[in-house]
């Protein structure tokens, strides 16, 4: 079914700004038309949820985190961005393989999933997925999702046993 892209993000923003309202202020930008596509909700609720989840996981307590939706030319650009830990050179090549976790993130709590099923939700999609991250300065994350048509075709994510 098609989603209405602005109202799930407001959601998604409000629910996650309930759970940290007491640490960080999420910022919701809105670019371009608002616009409706074809997209999986609850495979955008993975992709969304764990950025803005690592986002807030890997900052400050006073940081800023912002989630801005471009549409244009048929696609749909999310961007997820923070002003936190940064993820180390060494690392950025590995960080959407399962189970990996960078050395600075030792005392923080996580399993090193998230990505890797971020990863396999874009692809799906037909999307694309690139993050620009430098260490104790912040991450921002880009995701790009064509505005199909059609629905994506059914869709199985992989099992973990
Ligand atoms: P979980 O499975 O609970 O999400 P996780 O957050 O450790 O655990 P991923 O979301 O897959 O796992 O992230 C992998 C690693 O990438 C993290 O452990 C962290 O080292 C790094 N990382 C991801 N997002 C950020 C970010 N916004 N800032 C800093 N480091 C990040
Ligand atoms: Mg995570």
């Amino acid at each position: 079914a098609r989603l209405n892209l602005q109202k799930f993000c407001s959601q998604l923003v409000e629910e996650y700004q309930l759970m940290h309202s007491d640490r960080q202020e999420i910022q919701f930008i809105l670019r371009g038309k608002r616009t409706t596509a074809c997209v999986d909700k609850k495979l955008l609720q993975q992709i969304l949820g764990n950025l803005l989840s690592n986002a807030l996981k890997y900052s400050p307590d006073k940081g800023t985190v912002s989630i801005t939706m471009t549409c244009k030319n048929n696609r749909v650009i999310f961007q997820v961005c923070d002003q936190g830990i940064g993820i180390p050179l060494e690392d950025q090549p590995h960080i959407f393989e399962p189970f990996h976790r960078a050395a600075n993130v030792d005392v923080i709590r996580g399993t090193g999933m998230g990505l890797a099923i971020v990863k396999k939700a874009v692809d799906i999609h037909g999307g694309e997925i690139s993050f620009e991250s430098e260490v104790d300065v912040g991450t921002t994350f880009s995701v790009i999702l064509p505005m199909v048509q059609a629905e994506p075709s059914s869709v199985t994510l992989p099992e973990f046993k």
